[in-house]
């Protein structure tokens, strides 16, 4: 029994050896099992880090690769960009500086034609100034002499005046005392210090001479206002005017021009049978107002009043019409003087013209 028990004991114990032993084996299988795929794992999970590695690697050698791409455009389009920006600011600079030296050009310019301006208007005041001071010293000399007994007139009022002296005549004012072109005439225009002739530049105001809107050449359209209104009125200043140069002494010639060019239009000449009447007249109505216009009256010389007149205006067929540089003149009344046309040249009769020759003095 005991035996029995003994051995019964000892299977016991073996199977729980037994048992023990083959959990044990099982736990040493078992960890190798998982030891071996954790090995195994581990070398997958090696290669699989690698292949990451290596996949991030190359995508960050693509990103890098792509930066470096994108950085080199950038550059390019920066390296543009500031060529383009250089361009565009020297460009400007350019346009300012040539905007500068425009600027500073129109200003000296400017400045240059200011100075130009100022100097001329100091130079016409200067040629008005001296012209005020010598026809003051020419109308006390002209008193003294109106005022004395001598029949000479003193140097001073026998000073002629010549636009250009060192040039032939014009012809024109040589026989007219009127030119078209003024003081501006390429010839030479000389004025006597006095005279026994006036005139008296555009004098007779007309509306159908001020209004001339007709044909240049319809020399009959100035005939038919001479005959009709115009010679009416004419009658009119006729008979006023001339009684007031009348008040100075004889009148030997009175013509009133009615020609349509500026320069001879109203023309009112009045020549004196003396001297001393011509300057009293001058003296008196110079300036003076007439009209509601103020009376200027210059000494002329006219030579010959056959060579002044047109001699083909009064028989109506002067080809040059309203153009004609002579004068074309209004009939006087009564044929008031008309005996020019029979008269001799006047040079002889004119001696305080011719006699002071020497003296001259150019216009400025
Ligand atoms: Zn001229
Ligand atoms: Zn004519």
């Amino acid at each position: 029994m005991n035996m029995f028990v003994v051995i019964k004991r000892k299977h016991k114990e073996w199977r729980k050896i037994a048992k023990r032993e083959r959990r044990r084996r099982f736990r040493i299988q078992k960890a190798r099992i998982r030891e071996y795929f954790a090995k195994e794992c581990s070398q997958e999970y090696e290669k699989w880090l690698k292949e990451q590695d290596n996949l991030e690697k190359f995508e960050y050698d693509q990103i890098e690769k792509s930066n470096m791409q994108e950085h080199a455009k950038w550059m390019e389009a920066e390296k543009n960009t500031m060529e383009q920006w250089n361009i565009l600011q020297e460009r400007k600079r350019h346009q300012l500086q040539e905007y500068l030296q425009q600027e500073a050009k129109l200003k000296l310019e400017w400045e240059l034609e200011q100075k130009r301006k100022k100097e001329a208007e100091e130079k016409l005041k200067e040629i008005e100034e001296e012209k005020k001071k010598q026809q003051q010293i020419f109308m006390s000399k002209l008193e003294q002499f109106l005022a004395g007994d001598s029949t000479e007139p003193p140097p001073e009022l026998l000073i002629s005046h010549e636009t250009r002296p060192n040039v032939d005549n014009c012809p024109f004012f040589l026989k007219t005392a009127c030119c078209r072109f003024g003081d501006q005439c390429s010839r030479n225009h000389r004025y006597p210090g006095i005279s026994n002739v006036l005139l008296a530049p555009n004098f007779y105001v007309h509306f159908g001479l001020n209004n001339s809107n007709f044909s240049e050449y319809d020399t009959d359209v100035m005939l038919e206002y001479e005959d009709s209104d115009t010679q009416k009125e004419f009658l009119e200043f006729f008979n006023d005017v001339l009684p007031e140069f009348e008040k100075f002494g004889r009148v030997t010639q009175f013509k009133v021009c009615n020609n349509y060019e500026k320069h001879l239009r109203g023309n009112t000449y009045v020549e004196y049978a003396e001297l001393r009447c011509a300057l009293a007249a001058y003296r008196s109505l110079h300036c003076r107002w007439y009209g509601g216009r103020q009376l200027s009256l210059q000494f002329c010389f006219i030579d010959s009043w056959k060579n002044a007149i047109c001699g083909l205006a009064s028989r109506r067929r002067c080809p040059k019409g309203r153009a004609c540089n002579f004068l074309h003149v209004f009939r006087n009344p009564r044929r008031f003087y008309e005996d020019y046309k029979f008269e001799h040249i006047r040079s002889v009769n004119m001696p305080h013209f011719k006699k002071n020759v020497s003296i001259v003095k150019q216009l400025t």
